[in-house]
């Protein structure tokens, strides 16, 4: 069986087409006492971002905090969130959810979305194809570029027992707003770690056994404009970036991740890292498995002059490594991608415990 997978049905691109976002929304108000949500990263209080949102009168604009990585528990809190503020007058849902921001605001938008239209908690339905009811129209507003959360088909979320999305067709957003200025604001360090997640994503996809010519024209690309951006310093970068995001998203939509992405899945869910730096860390000990893009992103650091932190799993208690072994493990899917269908014959438990206590 083919994949046949849902995108997203309207992009804009440009800097500076964040302005458009008014029309855009206004096409969706569906009556004069409708409202939309605007989730946005508080990072944003205060700033002239602020300041530009499109804000009705009876809009809800919810203030998310990223310090930690998305949990199903504050999905719920943000779900219910809205629930009350529906129930303080306005009887019916929203027109739709804006999240503006990372990965994590994106992921939370999406999460959202769902959840206002399916019962339950959000835990419930980490997983595959768990979702019945289709989503609330929800947009994305990236900051930042890497993630490729803007074009996929999951939320990715922790919950009480694992790190795992809600991935399934409702996820994917209905409108993305790419403007590349909305990420010039960006902390270098955090530009370079969410950017390599993209250059993972290529990596990942592009020597995956799951590659197909539909991946791999999409993963080129995004790698190619990788290197313009990390390696060449050319102009325009953060349009480019903003564009490897996309295809690189596009081409795991059709392939997989891999090694990297299953052990960092564990590092999050044990140390909280978040996604952009714990795959730094792990890719750094994966040259057996991918020789040219290790040390390619090796380059890229020293370019950007990014120290690592290390040490950080080699004093762990027995416990903690083998939740961080359960949770890479489950990743099937990542680990066949990388590894072929007998991968479980190459990658033991203790296998992985001797990759992550070099880390
Ligand atoms: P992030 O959203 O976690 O944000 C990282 C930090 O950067 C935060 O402190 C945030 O406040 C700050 N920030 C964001 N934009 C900024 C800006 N323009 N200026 C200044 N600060 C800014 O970072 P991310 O790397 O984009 O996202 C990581 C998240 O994405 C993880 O939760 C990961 O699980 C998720 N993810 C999702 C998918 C998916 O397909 N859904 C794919 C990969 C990663
Ligand atoms: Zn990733």
């Amino acid at each position: 069986m083919f994949r046949n997978f849902k995108v997203v049905s309207r992009v804009v691109f440009g800097r500076g087409c964040f302005n458009q976002l008014d029309d855009i929304l206004s096409g969706k108000r569906k009556a004069t006492d409708s409202f939309m949500v605007f989730l946005m990263d508080d990072v944003f209080k205060n700033s002239a971002l602020e300041e530009r949102l499109p804000l009705k009168d009876q809009d809800l604009l919810l203030w998310v905090n990223v310090d930690d990585e998305p949990k199903t528990a504050y999905v719920d809190e943000l779900t219910q969130d809205v629930r009350t503020y529906i129930q303080s007058g306005l009887e019916r849902l929203p027109d739709g959810v804006i999240g503006i921001g990372g990965g994590s605001t994106m992921d939370l938008a999406k999460a959202v979305a769902l959840m206002l239209t399916n019962p339950g908690s959000s835990a419930d339905y980490q997983g595959w194809d768990l979702i019945n009811n289709p989503a609330i129209y929800h947009v994305a507003i990236p900051t930042l570029s890497g993630t490729g959360a803007e074009v996929s088909r999951t939320t990715v979320l922790t919950g009480p027992e694992k790190k795992l999305g809600i991935n399934s067709d409702y996820t994917v957003f209905d409108q993305i707003v790419l403007d590349p200025d909305l990420t010039s604001g960006a902390p270098a360090d955090q530009r370079f770690y969410t950017g390599m997640d993209c250059y993972i994503h290529c990596v990942e996809s592009l020597t995956g056994t799951f590659l197909n010519a539909f991946s791999q024209s999409y993963g080129e690309k995004a790698m190619d404009l990788c290197r313009e951006v990390f390696l060449e310093h050319g102009p325009d970068s953060n349009g480019k970036l903003m564009m490897a995001s996309y295809f690189g998203g596009m081409s795991i939509a059709y392939s997989q991740v891999g090694i990297c992405h299953a052990l960092s899945y564990g590092l999050s869910f044990v140390l909280g890292l978040h996604h952009g730096i714990g795959n730094c860390i792990a890719f750094d000990y994966l040259e057996e498995f991918y020789p040219e893009g290790v040390r390619e992103f090796r380059e890229m650091m020293d370019k950007h002059g990014i120290k690592l932190p290390r040490g950080l799993v080699s004093g762990m208690d027995s416990i903690d490594l083998d939740k961080m072994i359960d949770v890479a493990l489950v990743l099937d899917p990542l680990w066949e991608n990388a590894l072929g269908p007998d991968w479980k014959k190459i990658m033991t438990r203790d296998r992985i415990r001797e990759l992550y206590q070099k880390m």
